[in-house]
């Protein structure tokens, strides 16, 4: 009797990510190796329910792993977000007879993978967010990259800040964690980090701290803020005119998601991608790969989605000493 070829599709969803390439190429160079067949979806879950959809083979990902971006392209699938549009999804999936569905995306895609896998589908997610805001996982496909783009360009306005002895408020991307901020604020030497963990902004704390840090010969001060915290060219505004200092607000947007990944990225794309083909082959249903303790490793896709991890403030409190 004929051995079945095994099928699987692909798909990354949700905001792009420096990263997601070595994990495309990763996913398909794996399956290629062990015998299964990979189908490319463009456009994440729109393409999946349209049926843009291409075989890949080896050669589909020459010359990626050092790129930004996706080559499969991403998107937000609003039809996903409805019982009709699922159920489209599924039959795709079905009259391709695929054997698993490989999404390669944040919370919102696995979220997603989820609502598929209750119809039927196998889903095996990949963590790829800049944000670092899944929390079964201690590392996402994207954040070092955004963090280091972050962090060089902290150094270039300090640079010129620093000659002006001006005050710089920097927005970083993070709508809903603070990781981004925290690590660009650490690494870029901030007086102040603004994550949307700690609740409201104390404005006049901000002021007041500026206001002593030049009676201690601080002549500049970087302040961080956070996407999801948001009000920079306000709180530029209002440093300006209360304190006299010169200050500009500046907002990276998203110059953090493009660029050539990091090493650290390419790292664990390359090996969370193959972590999901191995544990497809060894017959796991509806995981997400993570990585924990120093190991990749997978857990429930449910499970991992619905597991929530404390926020340590004591990252928070390290910036604080050192900016004395
Ligand atoms: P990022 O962290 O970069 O924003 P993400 O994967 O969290 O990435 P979202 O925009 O939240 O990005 O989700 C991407 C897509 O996943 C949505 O456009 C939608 O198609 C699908 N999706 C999100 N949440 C759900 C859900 N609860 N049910 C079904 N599909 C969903």
């Amino acid at each position: 009797m004929a051995v079945k070829v095994k099928k699987i599709g692909l798909l990354t969803s949700g905001g792009d990510a420096p990263g997601m390439n070595a994990a495309i190429r990763s996913v398909v160079r794996t399956a290629v190796y062990h015998g299964v067949k990979v189908f490319g979806i463009q456009r994440g879950y729109e393409g999946l329910i349209d049926g843009e959809i291409e075989e890949m083979n080896a050669r589909s990902v020459t010359d990626i792993i050092h790129r930004g971006g996706t080559i499969l392209k991403t998107a937000r699938c609003p039809a996903m977000m409805t019982a009709e549009g699922r159920e489209k999804a599924a039959a795709v999936y079905d009259a391709l007879k695929l054997d698993a569905l490989m999404v390669i995306g944040g919370n919102g895609s696995l979220s997603g993978a989820l609502e598929l896998s209750k119809l039927g589908l196998n889903c095996i997610g990949i963590p790829g967010t800049i944000d670092l805001d899944l929390d079964c996982t201690e590392y996402t496909i994207g954040f070092d990259t955004a963090v280091n783009t972050g962090m060089k360009a902290i150094n270039k306005i300090r640079d010129t800040s620093s000659s002006h002895e001006r005050c710089s408020v920097v927005e970083v991307m993070g709508r809903h964690a603070g990781f981004i901020a925290l690590w660009c604020g650490i690494s870029g030497g901030a007086e102040e980090v603004l994550v949307p963990e700690s609740g409201e902004v104390n404005r006049d704390a901000i002021i007041q701290l500026i206001m002593e840090n030049r009676t201690k010969g601080k002549s500049h001060n970087m302040i961080v803020v956070a996407e999801g915290v948001g009000g920079s060219v306000q709180l530029a505004k209002d440093i300006e005119k209360i304190t006299g200092i010169e200050t500009r607000a500046t907002i990276l947007g998203h110059l953090q998601r493009g660029g050539s990944p990091t090493a650290v990225d390419r790292y664990h794309a390359s090996v969370m991608g193959h972590e999901a083909v191995r544990v497809f082959l060894e017959g796991a249903q509806n995981r997400i790969i993570v990585y924990r303790d120093g190991k990749h490793t997978h857990v429930d896709l449910e499970e991992g989605l619905n597991y929530r991890r404390e926020y340590d403030s004591s990252i928070y409190d390290i910036t604080k000493i050192l900016a004395i």
